[in-house]
């Protein structure tokens, strides 16, 4: 225990130098990397189909997947095909004014030495990424443990960490997991480092903030960094703006869109696509990649999962389930319970304006993992769309990391806090019905509906937590 402790009191400041020092030589741009000298970013209001038409065979570049509530979308196009939008009287404004200068900037910033940079003042590559996770290990030990999940397309290791504090779990052998991973879309590059960030300050504030200690003695948090590898390295090596994986699916075509390939929802044409060159191609089956495949197994095989974060950008959005339909999912009032307080909490700590709803405030997506958390795990679960809302948009500049990486602290901290695991049927109430469902469901045993401790049995530690939880009578 000695050990832990020591690890802990040595400062995040201390910590991030030499994890910042541990990275590999600065970032320089391959001669091959795609260049977008002159193109634009314009947010279009559609009179109608006919303009979401004419988009569509203007650009294989959307930036937004679908119309938002407001229906507007984003898309990237060159200038004479912004002429070609004037001259058709299509109604837009204009987001990045140069997508080529906005690349070039954010790369000279990232180019600057990093003698006395800190991790999180700067992107790092693949490589730099793990690295990262092997110092988290060697620093908190007992803390964090490297777990890997499989291997993507091309060979490369999903890798990820299970993040917990020494604090053994009630009656078992392991504590209920909270699930984060980020980067299922490749240029999104901001999430890896929302996500790093969020456990580096819950493990470096565990002594001094009671928040992060009854988190991380009470839950395990699965954090996986980079969901699609192949295609993270290709955002480095040829393209900046690459979303897919690099599954090969014809003699000119690349990549299957891998939140779109979840079975939960899977193969509907509103929210996915099923040509192999749109930027949302769901793939020719359910689960057909290695990348969905090895964190869905991950995912079967952990006890009790109880809550998920799907981590995107960019718009500044908390998105509840379902994703794929506008009806209303299981224990809504309990999803927007939480979902509500942790827009709130991003906006008393950070001040930034996040907005929380279901698909009516952004599009329909199908086979998205958010939907295959809840619908197969029955685990609270969301997509976060991070910052910002559409002036970098996907090229986020370094100055905006540890800003964002606090937005997604407090929506993990606030997500946790307000699980209330004593609403068994999740009506959002904690009274006598849910006394009764849970003893009915615990005599049988036999169900991990009841196996609150996360261990994989339901046996009398189980009561002694929803015994616990319920005499509050009330959800946090
Ligand atoms: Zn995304």
């Amino acid at each position: 225990m000695q050990k832990f402790l020591t690890a802990v009191t040595m400062s995040a400041a201390a910590l991030l130098l030499l994890a910042g020092n541990a990275l590999a030589a600065p970032n320089t741009q391959p001669a091959e990397m795609a260049r977008f000298d002159g193109d634009v970013v314009v947010r279009v209001q559609p009179r109608g189909d006919a303009d979401l038409r004419l988009l569509e065979q203007l650009s294989d570049d959307p930036w937004t997947c679908g119309p938002s509530a407001t229906g507007a979308v984003d898309y990237r196009i060159s200038r004479e095909q912004l002429a070609t939008l004037t001259l058709h009287g299509v109604p837009f404004s204009v987001l990045i004014e140069d997508v080529q200068a906005l690349l070039d900037a954010d790369l000279a910033e990232r180019n600057q030495p990093f003698e006395n940079r800190a991790y999180f003042d700067t992107y790092a590559d693949y490589t730099g990424v793990s690295n990262y996770v092997n110092t988290l290990v060697a620093t908190y030990p007992g803390f964090v443990a490297r777990i890997s999940l499989g291997n993507s397309v091309e060979g490369r290791e999903i890798f990820g960490m299970r993040v917990t504090s020494p604090v053994p779990p009630i009656g078992g052998v392991r504590k209920p997991v909270v699930v984060l991973n980020s980067l299922q879309h490749a240029r999104e590059w901001i999430t890896v480092t929302s996500n790093l960030y969020t456990t580096t300050e819950l493990l470096s504030k565990y002594n001094t903030d009671a928040a992060a200690k009854s988190i991380l003695d009470q839950y395990e948090l699965v954090i996986i960094p980079i969901t699609n590898p192949d295609g993270y390295v290709y955002t480095w090596t040829n393209n900046r703006l690459w979303r897919k994986n690099r599954r090969v699916t014809g003699t000119s075509t690349r990549g299957i869109d891998l939140n779109r390939n979840w079975s939960v929802g899977w193969g509907l044409s509103s929210g996915s696509s099923g040509s192999l060159s749109s930027d949302t191609y769901r793939g020719p089956s359910p689960f057909s990649e290695p990348e969905t495949q090895v964190l869905r197994n991950y995912m079967l095989g952990v006890p009790k999962v109880v809550a998920h974060i799907d981590l995107h950008s960019y718009s500044q959005l908390i998105l509840r389930t379902w994703g794929y339909q506008y009806a209303d999912p299981i224990g809504l009032a309990s999803i927007n319970r939480i979902g509500s307080a942790m827009r709130d909490s991003v906006a008393a700590t950070t001040g930034a304006a996040y907005t929380f709803g279901g698909s009516e405030i952004l599009y329909l997506a199908s086979g998205t993992a958010p939907d295959w958390v809840f619908g197969t795990l029955g685990a609270f679960s969301v997509t976060a769309e991070l910052r910002d809302t559409g002036t970098n948009g996907f090229v986020l500049p370094t100055s905006f990391i540890v800003p964002t990486g606090n937005d997604v602290l407090s929506m993990v901290k606030t997500m946790i806090q307000k699980l209330c695991r004593a609403d068994f049927n999740k009506d959002n109430v904690v009274d006598d019905s849910d006394f009764v469902n849970f003893a009915v469901a615990y005599e049988t045993l036999t169900t991990n509906a009841c196996d609150l401790t996360g261990d994989g049995i339901t046996d009398d530690a189980d009561f002694v937590v929803f015994a616990a939880a319920y005499e509050q009578l009330i959800c946090p």
